[in-house]
């Protein structure tokens, strides 16, 4: 162990390497794979990540905003980089140096863009973002032509794939899902003449690459599944597909005391022994991301055994019941996410706590804490 923190996020890059390649067997050998790594990968490290997923074979990223495609291209990143946000015209200098993919949706910055790589004789591809019902980034179906039109009329661009997203590809509901896939299929057939024939189109993220191979297309663009959790019921998709968690969270004791019946344990006394109490103090807190919200749900595994958090979770420092738990001392190993023993606390569980999902623990506890990679 460090001795720089007590707190170490371990990323398990076998169990990445090995989630990628089961995506690979579920969508098969024709569909593309466009491996999701925004958000410096959900948390989990960028470059690490990149370099595990380029050896396994993935030649395709997608990442939020530019500065993350440049980062990943001045690591020797090879493959094609889909920058989903759209790239600004600050950024159109680095589009072409880097050889970027911005996703595009507004005119006036597609004929700027058009303008700065027939400056630098450059053809940048692009891949045109439609709505076809998720409500947020992207054109209306009714401007596809024009802007599949422009793309054609503009010299330095090309159309190099057509994307949406799906709202609802986790919900119990397939109809939506179905339909807009639909929607999608028709709109990518109606320009199928326009474009030269390279153009990849893509819709399924997680959700829709276990549940509804009717919407694989030329590729599809897993994130959470990458980092081993299921998007939403995991009972309903285990069976479809084998996932293994990359991210784990381990601390220790600091220091474990008897505290008398009727106690009042951290900020605000919400919690008062009803018992002579075992108590560990732990070294985590909010900054670490474990938040506040957590008080009064949070366990954690000590000695391979649950342990209650008691009382309000600080800063830096969190208070773990280990009455029943035999024999733990300070520096004993605490893990506050992963598994310990015969239990494990996955993300999902702590997002319950959170009342959120665990795509936003992950990055969460990955932001905020010191990553150890191991492979294995
Ligand atoms: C984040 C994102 C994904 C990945 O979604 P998961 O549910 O994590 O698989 C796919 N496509 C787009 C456009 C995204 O923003």
């Amino acid at each position: 162990m460090s001795s720089a923190s007590y707190n170490n996020i371990k990323i398990d890059l076998a169990a990445l390497r090995y989630n990628y390649d089961q995506i690979g067997k579920l969508v098969g050998d024709r569909v593309r794979i466009m491996a999701i790594v925004k958000s410096d990968a959900y948390g989990h490290g960028l470059l690490p990540v990149a370099e595990v997923l380029s050896d396994a074979g993935a030649s395709t990223f997608g990442v939020a905003e530019t500065e993350e495609g440049v980062c990943l291209r001045q690591a020797g990143c090879e493959g094609e980089i889909v920058v989903l946000l759209g790239a600004p015209a600050e950024s159109f200098a680095e589009v072409i140096q880097y050889c970027l993919t911005p996703v595009v949706y507004d005119l006036a910055n597609l004929a700027a863009l058009s303008i700065s790589a027939e400056k630098k004789g450059a053809r940048v591809g692009v891949h045109l973002k439609v709505d076809v019902g998720m409500g947020r980034l992207g054109i209306m179906p009714s401007e596809l032509k024009l802007f599949v039109d422009e793309i054609g009329r503009l010299p330095g661009v090309y159309l190099a794939g057509i994307l949406s997203h799906f709202p609802l590809a986790d919900s119990n509901q397939s109809s939506p899902t179905l339909e807009q896939g639909r929607r999608f299929a028709g709109l990518a057939a109606s320009i199928g003449t326009a474009s030269d024939g390279e153009m990849v189109c893509h819709i399924a993220n997680s959700a829709a690459l276990i549940r509804y191979p009717e919407t694989y297309f030329d590729m599809v663009r897993p994130g959470i599944t990458l980092y081993g959790c299921y998007p939403g019921a995991e009972s309903v998709l285990r069976g479809k597909l084998s996932l293994r968690p990359v991210m784990s969270f381990h601390s220790r004791v600091l220091q474990v005391k008897e505290v008398p019946a009727d106690f009042g344990i951290s900020y605000g006394h919400t919690y008062v022994t009803g018992r002579l109490t075992s108590l560990a103090v732990l070294p985590v807190g909010y900054d670490d991301g474990y938040l506040r919200s957590v008080t009064g749900k949070a366990e954690v595994l000590i000695n391979g055994h649950r342990a209650r958090v008691l009382g309000r979770v600080c800063m830096n420092a969190c208070l773990a019941d280990v009455t029943d738990i035999p024999g733990v001392q300070p520096g004993a190993e605490v893990v506050v996410m992963g598994r310990q023993g015969d239990d494990e606390i996955n993300a999902d569980e702590i997002a319950g706590w959170m009342n959120t999902i665990s795509y936003e623990v992950l990055c969460l506890l990955g932001g905020s804490n010191k990553r150890l990679y191991i492979y294995d």
